[in-house]
């Protein structure tokens, strides 16, 4: 069913055009694999359960968490890990330690033997735990039952492709995903969200998904709809009693929970107008993104500015030496770096207008400029979500979020 109320977001140009049509290329087998033990939004590091000179085979655990806030790392790859070295990576202000591995051009593939049987929903966890899928009891953490499981397929982001990609070629892999991963929280509702442009994959989503208790909705593209706070806002559901996980989660529990492999591989999209030839490929987790540009047949032009994720919610990085990691999922190479210069505000409230949390923008970047903290009390920065509306709307070019994240800080949230 399509809602029909006032929806929040803006429509914004998706350019989603270079890779939406062209289908997941394999991986590759890369010439080194560079596995950081610390993840993007993790504090806590890893252990390595190997040193150099250990071999390696293809799925084997080379990292334990300390505590239970990250996942186990395998190795995607069989060789020998020949490094255990310090590395410098745009999500963290200090080198993080990382293993590195030397494929071994022979791969092997082993026969998997698969017993077949109905797992409890805590075994389920467990299980997805230890292969680096996800960890279901954090994700549970604080809620409360009846869960509502909402599996979001609704990419809004410009460029980036690799969820749509995903729906349309493991329609049947989203759906079995979503089945294990409703069994494993123990939904009482499983709820598929997806964008209306996916309307070529509709009917075969409905005549997969019926009779099993997925229900499917249907968003417009409009940005930053597909960010949590906002789904439940349009879906009615509470924080407290909803997960809200990204589809290629439904596809790796799928491929864990069958074929009880680790997570060693995810889809990411490499585009952008800097490349000769954009794909969404299927890369091994520690892969370093010049071999994917590489895939990519290189660049036509310089690029003039790399974005880490899409070029709203991404972060600008300078250098090609960035493996990639469990939570990739795409990388946008610009021709120019920021064609935009910033002028005065001209007071158009069009940030105001299109905050889909209801906030004015320009008003708490005057407060943050003339440091005038007590006026951000009724502004409430705290609720702001970081989706960059605001500054794509500006017609100022003002830099919003530098002043949003301030803002934020001095509410202490
Ligand atoms: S103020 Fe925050 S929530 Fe509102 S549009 Fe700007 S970044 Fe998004
Ligand atoms: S959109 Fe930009 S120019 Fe318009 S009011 Fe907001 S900050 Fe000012």
């Amino acid at each position: 069913m399509e809602p029909r109320l006032s929806l929040p977001g803006v429509w914004i140009p998706l350019r989603q055009e270079a890779t939406i049509d062209k289908m997941i290329r394999p991986s590759i087998l890369p010439q080194k694999i560079c596995l950081p033990l610390q993840e993007k939004g993790n504090q806590i590091p890893l252990k390595p359960l190997v040193r150099p000179g250990s071999p390696v085979r293809k799925g084997q655990q080379v990292a334990t968490p300390d505590k239970k806030e990250s996942l186990p790392l395998f190795s995607p790859v069989w060789g020998e890990v020949v490094a255990l070295e310090k590395s410098v990576l745009p999500w963290s202000t200090e080198p993080v330690d990382t293993i590195i591995i030397a494929p071994r051009k022979d791969e092997q593939l082993l026969p998997i033997t698969i017993p077949k049987r109905d797992f409890s929903p805590q075994e389920l966890r467990s299980l997805l735990f230890r292969l680096g899928v996800i960890d279901l009891d954090l994700e549970l953490s604080g809620k409360e039952p009846p869960i509502t499981l909402v599996i979001n397929g609704c990419e809004v982001e410009p460029y980036l492709t690799s969820t749509e990609r995903l729906l349309e070629e493991k329609t049947k892999e989203v759906v079995s995903g979503i089945e294990y991963l409703s069994r494993a929280v123990e939904a009482e509702r499983a709820i598929l969200v997806v964008s209306t442009e996916n309307r070529g994959i509709l009917e075969d989503l409905r005549d997969l998904i019926f009779s099993k208790k997925i229900e499917l909705f249907l968003f417009p593209p409009r940005y930053p709809l597909d960010h949590p706070v906002l789904i439940r806002k349009v879906l009615g559901i509470s924080e407290g009693k909803s997960i809200i996980l990204e589809l290629p989660k439904a596809v790796d529990s799928h491929e864990a929970i069958t074929f009880r492999q680790p997570l060693t591989e995810v889809v990411v999209t490499v585009t952008g107008p800097a490349l000769r030839n954009p794909q969404n490929i299927r890369a091994r987790i520690g892969t370093m993104l010049g071999e994917l540009v590489a895939q990519c047949d290189g660049f036509s032009i310089d690029p003039g500015m790399i974005i880490m994720g899409g070029p709203l919610r991404g972060q600008v990085i300078h250098t090609l030496e960035v493996p990639i990691m469990r939570n990739s999922r795409g990388f946008v190479f610009l021709p120019q770096r920021n064609p935009f210069l910033q002028t005065n505000c001209v007071f158009c409230g069009s940030c105001i207008d299109s905050c889909p949390q209801g906030l004015y923008p320009v008003f708490i970047c005057e407060a943050v400029k003339s440091r005038n903290w007590g006026a951000l009390k009724g502004l409430e920065p705290e609720n702001c979500i970081f989706c960059g509306t605001c500054s794509y709307v500006c017609p100022a070019h003002i830099p919003h979020q530098k002043y949003l994240k301030k803002a934020k800080e001095r509410r202490g949230s």
